[in-house]
């Protein structure tokens, strides 16, 4: 799926659900396209998983990281789970290792995790919602002062909110 087309599911979806406004409720979000998320203590260097078997769909989340985190890692797992667990013939179980996805560097990554992290970004922090917020900010603050307004509003990472906005190219 192009980066387009996963913006444009997400949009979709929280509309459909009733979900678009902020912070992004990724817990029901999840809890309404049937997928259970469950704190699951798994050792430091694993920030989440997704497995889908027998048509149950959990997410394993580490507690032990911070909540934006856990966010994130919720939203990114319910990337995989959208865009790369459709097959329910099939038994599927993805694992997220800690750090991966706020590096900027994507070579290295395979495609699917480029998709559920551009899935997670885009859930978490809606195109449309994030330049009225950015319009809205006061002018006269810096870009980090932005920044950290942001993050605080759509409950994600700092990181997380400079890479989206970068992304999005909406910092002239
Ligand atoms: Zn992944």
């Amino acid at each position: 799926m192009t980066l387009k087309e996963i913006e444009a599911l997400t949009l979709r979806m929280l509309q459909n659900l009733n979900l678009f406004k902020l912070p992004i409720n990724v817990l029901k979000f999840a809890e309404l396209i049937g997928v259970k998320v469950k704190m699951n203590d798994f050792g430091d260097d694993v920030s989440g998983f997704l497995v889908t078997k027998n048509n149950q769909n959990l997410i394993g989340i580490n507690p032990s990281e911070s909540k934006q985190r856990q966010r994130f890692t919720i939203a990114h797992e319910l990337g995989h789970f959208m865009l790369h667990a459709q097959n329910r013939n099939k038994d599927l179980m993805f694992i997220s290792k800690v750090h991966f996805r706020d590096n900027n560097s994507t070579t290295g990554e395979n495609q699917k995790e480029i998709e559920a992290n551009a899935f997670a970004a885009a859930l978490l922090m809606p195109k449309p919602i994030l330049q009225l917020e950015l319009d809205n900010l006061p002018n006269n603050i810096s870009e980090e002062e932005a920044i950290t307004i942001l993050a605080k509003r759509f409950q994600v990472s700092s990181i997380a909110m400079t890479y989206r906005i970068e992304r999005l190219g909406l910092f002239n």
